[in-house]
């Protein structure tokens, strides 16, 4: 490093542990706050968090596991869950998040793909590991997260560990390593909605910067002023990366552990005056059903991130009218998974309400640190006039490259501009950069040569008084190739007529993209992690406008 090309500032990786430590140093005493699956409220805080995962840690290397080996976990958002997360990154281990609501032949799937050596889950998750363990005869070590009094008296699982006895075997003189900024760290899958999950395989320096860039004030602006509770699980890309930012800002964290119900969570945020979450709409919805229901208010929840899926304009308001900003926010597995969140420029704050409300329900402008665009079928730039839907692409240090496990890159070579992911998505740019998801590609209607976007049909839908959940899918017709069918839940006591809701879409829309027909459904199915299940609900009705005709 002597070349006078180089800078002379001091070579240090970009790690995960350095997330950890700084929190511990600086922020020691900030609580880390758990409603722990044994039922109780866990108080800790950054420093005990640290010294707990290098005990962890030791306790990883002592059961012979090596540098780069996977650690798969089956838990949910607590205290422990997080020691796992700093213990297996910081010590060069790999932090395999595993989510517990796929299905058992899914998750054993995971665990085999990717070779996990040990597995630490959850107490109410035990019947489901012992259940899996004969799939999984590579995991060399069971680890049960709970302490001697909650052990089970016996166990299918041979050798099953007590996560508490193994973190009290050691002394915790543990120094966390050094090494190259580009190791791996962690692993998610993506939850597969087409063929087999496909892992994402992060690394310390993509992890880092993700955390970085997340806090920042036009992102999710966190800081050590901040109680954040994410909702998103731990499982779910890194919880956002929160475990990692609320680190980096030192501030408070609250981990609601299994109980996701709108009462436990309004609970929480009082209890813990939280200020920030993140999570997906459908959690959302329960949670605001729950304060409508009795008539609530939060003290001192202000903002929240919600995204995984667009999120119903109708959802922002009802969170507006209880005080709670929402940040629309765009990303995937693949990207760590922030890509895009929607913000106002100065440039709008003139704007009537309307108009600004326009613009935040789109899924927003880039963070630095991720670059997007759209293109059409032969991957040439379409122009950012608002207008033109074509495939988004994206790249950026927190950007797949290859999957884990896959010889090829799933990358495309847009003309002129190198390599980006193609995401799926179809959007439009707008000509100050804000994004708008119309669809997933799979997901986007194709009526008789145009594209109708189902999201736009959902959101317009969910916008009706008597509707809880809709969801539109492509219906086969004989004319025009496909037709929108629109599929909807009522809110318990609700009523409404095909007609009426059909009719709810008369200047809302073009009228030919109106839906052609609406099935009323008593629940509509939802992904492991808490989306529409387009997949199944095309199974099943894909042929319903054939069959009416
Ligand atoms: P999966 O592909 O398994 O669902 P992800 O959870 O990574 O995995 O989901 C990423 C996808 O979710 C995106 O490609 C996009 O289709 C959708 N998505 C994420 N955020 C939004 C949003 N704010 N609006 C619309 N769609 C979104």
């Amino acid at each position: 490093m002597t070349s006078p090309l180089y800078g002379r500032m001091m070579q240090m990786p970009l790690l995960i542990s350095s997330l950890l430590t700084h929190a511990a140093r600086h922020a020691g005493d900030t609580e880390i706050v758990s409603r722990r699956v044994e039922g109780d409220i866990h108080r800790s805080n950054w420093a005990r968090v640290e010294q707990r995962a290098r005990r962890l840690a030791q306790a990883l290397r002592r059961l012979g596991c090596k540098s780069g080996d996977r650690v798969g976990t089956l838990a949910w958002n607590t205290d422990r869950h997080l020691e796992v997360y700093y213990a297996t990154s910081g010590s060069q281990l790999v932090c395999h998040t595993i989510n517990p609501r796929l299905f058992p032949q899914q998750i054993a799937w995971i665990a085999n793909d990717a070779d996990d050596q040990v597995l630490c889950f959850d107490l109410n998750l035990l019947p489901l590991v012992e259940q899996l363990a004969p799939q999984l005869p590579r995991v060399r070590h069971f680890v049960l997260m709970t302490d001697r009094a909650h052990m089970p008296a016996q166990s299918a699982l041979p050798g099953l560990l007590c996560y508490e006895e193994l973190l009290a075997a050691e002394d915790g003189h543990y120094a966390w390593p050094a090494f190259d900024e580009q190791c791996a760290s962690s692993l998610c899958y993506t939850s597969g909605t087409t063929g087999h999950p496909k892992g994402a395989l992060y690394s310390h320096r993509s992890t880092v910067l993700h955390a970085y860039a997340a806090a920042l004030p036009d992102a999710m602006a966190c800081s050590a002023s901040d109680v954040v509770l994410p909702v998103v699980p731990m499982f779910h890309v890194n919880a956002w990366g929160l475990p990692y930012t609320a680190a980096l800002v030192g501030c408070k964290l609250v981990l609601p552990g299994p109980k996701l119900d709108g009462a436990s969570l309004y609970e929480l945020f009082e209890s813990e005056k939280v200020t920030f979450s993140a999570g997906v709409p459908t959690l959302w919805m329960g949670l605001m059903e729950h304060v409508r229901g009795q008539g609530l208010a939060f003290s001192t929840f202000r903002r929240t991130v919600i995204g995984g899926s667009a999120c119903p304009p109708a959802l922002m308001r009802a969170l507006e009218e209880v005080g709670v900003h929402v940040i629309h926010a765009w990303g995937m597995t693949e990207m760590s998974p922030l890509g895009s969140l929607a913000r106002l420029q100065p440039k709008h704050a003139a704007l009537p309400a309307a108009e600004k409300h326009r613009l935040l329900e789109k899924q927003g402008k880039a963070i630095y640190g991720v670059d997007i665009d759209v293109v059409n079928d032969a991957h040439e730039p379409l122009p950012w006039d608002g207008e033109h839907a074509g495939h988004l692409v994206a790249r950026g240090p927190w950007v797949i490259e290859r999957y884990w496990n896959e010889d090829d890159s799933p990358l495309v070579e847009v003309q002129g501009r190198g390599a980006w992911f193609p995401t799926g998505d179809v959007a439009t740019m707008d000509p100050d950069g804000f994004m708008q998801i119309t669809d997933r590609s799979k997901d986007v209607i194709k009526s008789g040569g145009e594209w109708i976007s189902s999201i736009d049909l959902e959101c317009i839908a969910m916008a009706h008084p008597a509707v809880k959940e809709a969801a539109v899918v492509a219906a086969t017709h004989p004319t025009w190739d496909e037709r929108p069918l629109l599929l909807v839940q009522l809110k318990a006591g609700a009523s409404v007529t095909r007609e009426e809701l059909l009719s709810f879409y008369k200047g809302r829309i073009a009228h030919w993209q109106t839906p052609d027909d609406v099935v009323f459904v008593d629940e509509l199915p939802h992904t492991a992690t808490g989306k529409l299940s387009k997949l199944t609900l095309r199974a099943k009705y894909k042929d319903w406008l054939v069959r009416k005709s």
